[in-house]
């Protein structure tokens, strides 16, 4: 056979294509969009890297990889298995594992391990669904919001109507459970349906100090060497149905499970996640970044601040109550960073004040437009005029809810209060906790309550708390607070005061509070106290706050629509929706930044740089396996060449939220070759504003995943589970 030898100019000519086609992908930028399901396949995913069809990725009229994804309690998760296995993060199943430990039996500490289906235990508090279908309803929302009286009639309508379509669903595909989801307010609506999972169980969890290596010090960092995964699993009644934890119950066959791709990927590489991103607020006016910036971030940093310390300082040298508060310090903490993380963006970023000049420009565009002018020309003032309301309300509402959130003796007291005023309420009105049937849901409450319930620190909170508030400005009053003898602005008086009311509650005993349930509406009605005074100024205060919001919400509910429509013809393009707790895809490439001067940070962390991290004690304390292994460069086929190590964790360039923790992270074949778990300090701003400069989520790579699980874990059944040859 005569080989064809290439001239010079021909082979300088196939280099050059060569060095595109391998650079085509590091120079294709994604876009900002967490893109919905109707969305995706409007995409060309194909030009950005992906290798199979968009059918196999979205289908709506058969299977695709979407019904392999799982909401986990507000996280994400994917099937991994015909039976059901989902994995997801060490920090989604953090609180059940929590639940599930005691000092002796400390799964949390030194993780935890079924070597048999038999021996996988409940998840408490891990209810996960997946989408079973959706359909567009906002034509019915719309017309019945139409109809209303007035703005706060607006609210009221579309609440209704919500309930309604819902419950239609519901009746309609017995076993589902369906929501209605606002994707742009006041334009379109979407009803979800969902598959719900109430019985799911632990199956591997590494021990912590490896799932939440580098503790809050590395929490919203890159370079990040966290082993943030866990496994669970779905069971359903032997019919399939959804069902309590039942030992009768069977593993979920899903549909659709995702093929576990042991060999991870590369710098520069294609991936697209799947998941269910929480909340941003990329469309809302300048005013809500104003709301947020000035009063709701730094008053929660604060407030987080001080309770971390007062939890942490309490369970000290109480190991228990340690325990116990584990998972709610974790929460805590979370949510205080990502807030100084955003709040450095938006300075940085001067992100305010550029949207407020964005909003100026929009303004001239409308009033040189007769036409538009006559639609569009008051929405911004007005939009300004109900945020004007809101902004004068400043922390209230914000003080509100936290107190209730915070103050366990608010809580009883709050419930207590509900039930004496339920008698007053018709049948149908009445609260379904207090029906008869749901008795034991009722003491389940009760006693999950008091299992956080410590006087001495409730007294501590509710006192931080009325004094910052005793500190707002005038306008930011409580006003049914005001006439309550504890709003006084000396320290002492408070303090006693505070110290009184819980000291003389019926809270203390919890029998004789048990009790009150029991009584009868005449028996009950005379019962008072200070305690359960004070809670009904609360609840007085937030209902009378609710009533006003609830025509804010109508009018906003019109102009955002209107604000969106204007924002369309001046921009001439089309958005994407907000973050809404739905499922989205997103997409990018595995890629390192460069957040400031001189600084660049390479996109693939190892097993070399968690021991390099690694510490005796605290947050980079190693995990004494993890580190005879490293010894003995037992890498097993997880190393990569090039590295000569195993990857741990990944960076790349993908529009991700809370929510979208424990997402699978796919290569251009729809294969998982990891879990996401964060995000890079600079992109907690992404909330607000998404920028490729910037933008950087973080993930755990498959390989660490699975060797932590083989290695570490001395899990090798989940691997055969998984289909992964060793
Ligand atoms: N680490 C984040 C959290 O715990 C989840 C992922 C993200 O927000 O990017 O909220």
């Amino acid at each position: 056979m005569k080989i064809k030898t290439l001239n010079k100019k021909s082979s300088t000519v196939i280099a050059a294509m060569l060095f595109l086609v391998l650079t085509a992908n590091v120079s294709f930028k994604p876009d900002e969009g967490m893109y919905p399901l109707s969305e995706i396949r409007k995409l060309d995913l194909k030009a950005a890297g992906l290798k199979i069809d968009i059918n196999e990725v979205y289908n709506p009229d058969g299977i695709s990889l979407i019904d392999a994804l799982v909401n986990v309690g507000g996280c994400t998760g994917s099937f991994v298995s015909k039976d059901g296995l989902i994995i997801t993060n060490h920090h989604c199943s953090f609180g059940a594992v929590s639940r599930a430990s005691t000092t002796e039996k400390n799964y949390l500490e030194n993780g935890f391990k079924a070597s048999t289906t038999e021996e996988e235990i409940p998840a408490q508090g891990m209810i996960s669904k997946i989408t079973v279908g959706y359909e567009d309803v906002s034509e019915q929302i719309l017309e019945a919001a139409n109809e209303a009286k007035n703005v706060s009639g607006r609210t009221d309508a579309i609440r209704k109507k919500i309930k309604e379509i819902t419950k239609e669903a519901e009746e309609k595909q017995p076993g589902i459970v369906a929501e209605v989801s606002e994707m742009f307010s006041g334009q379109t609506y979407i009803l979800f349906k969902y598959q719900i999972f109430k019985d799911v169980r632990l199956v591997y969890v590494p021990p912590r100090n490896i799932g939440e290596f580098g503790g809050e010090s590395d929490n919203w960092v890159w370079p990040r060497h966290t082993g943030d995964f866990s496994f669970v699993r779905a069971y359903v009644a032997p019919d399939g149905s959804p069902a309590e934890y039942s030992k009768d119950n069977i593993p979920f066959k899903p549909k659709r499970y995702l093929k576990v791709n042991p060999n991870g990927v590369d710098e520069g590489d294609f991936i697209f996640i799947l998941g269910y991103p929480g909340r941003t607020f990329r469309h809302q006016p300048s005013q809500f970044l104003m709301m947020q910036q000035n009063y709701s971030m730094p008053y929660i940093q604060n407030l987080y601040q001080w309770l971390i310390k007062l939890y942490e300082e309490r369970g000290e040298n109480d190991p228990e109550f340690a325990l116990d508060f584990a998972s709610r310090i974790k929460g805590l903490a979370n949510t205080e960073k990502n807030y100084r993380g955003k709040l450095k963006g938006l300075h940085r970023l001067d992100l305010l004040d550029k949207k407020q000049k964005e909003e100026k420009e929009l303004q001239k565009f409308i009033e040189n437009d007769k036409q538009l002018k006559e639609k569009y020309g008051d929405v911004l003032g007005n939009i300004k005029m109900v945020y004007d309301e809101i902004l004068q309300l400043g922390r209230v509402p914000l003080f509100l809810s936290q107190l209730m959130r915070h103050a366990t003796s608010i809580r009883l007291a709050a419930l207590l209060n509900d039930y004496r005023e339920q008698f007053k309420l018709s049948e149908s009105e009445r609260p379904s906790i207090f029906k008869e049937d749901n008795r034991k849901e009722l003491i389940k409450r009760i006693d999950d309550i008091y299992s956080f319930f410590y006087p001495e620190l409730d007294k501590k909170i509710i006192t931080k708390m009325l004094l910052d508030a005793a500190s707002f400005p005038e306008g930011e009053r409580l006003t049914k607070l005001e006439a309550f003898p504890l709003e006084d602005n000396t320290k002492n008086r408070i303090d006693e005061n505070v110290d009184n009311m819980i000291s003389n509650s019926v809270i203390n005993n919890k029998e004789a509070y048990k009790a009150l349930f029991e009584k009868s509406e005449e028996e009950i009605k005379d019962f008072n106290e200070p305690l359960l005074q004070f809670v009904a100024a609360i609840e007085a205060e937030r209902k009378h706050l609710e009533e006003a919001g609830k025509e804010r919400e109508g009018k906003l509910n019109l102009l955002l629509a209107e604000f969106m429509d204007a924002k369309k013809v001046w921009l001439n393009k089309a958005f994407i929706p907000d973050a809404n707790g739905t499922l989205r895809l997103t997409y990018g490439y595995v890629r390192g930044y460069a957040p400031s001067d001189a600084v660049y940070f390479k996109p693939i962390t190892t097993l070399g740089g968690v021991i390099e991290k690694g510490e005796e004690t605290g947050d980079y304390k190693l995990n004494e396996k993890v580190k005879e292994l490293f010894k003995k460069k037992n890498f097993g086929r997880f190393k990569n060449e090039k590295l000569n190590d195993v990857p741990v964790a990944i960076l790349y360039n993908t529009d991700t939220s809370g929510g979208n923790s424990g997402s699978p992270i796919l290569n251009a074949h729809g294969e998982i070759i990891g879990v996401n778990f964060d995000r890079a300090f600079e992109a907690t701003i992404n909330d607000f504003v998404w920028s490729e400069d910037y933008s950087r989520s973080i993930g755990v790579d498959i390989r660490y995943v699975l060797w932590v699980t083989q290695k570490v874990g001395g899990a090798d059944f989940l691997l055969k589970e998984m289909g992964v040859k060793l």
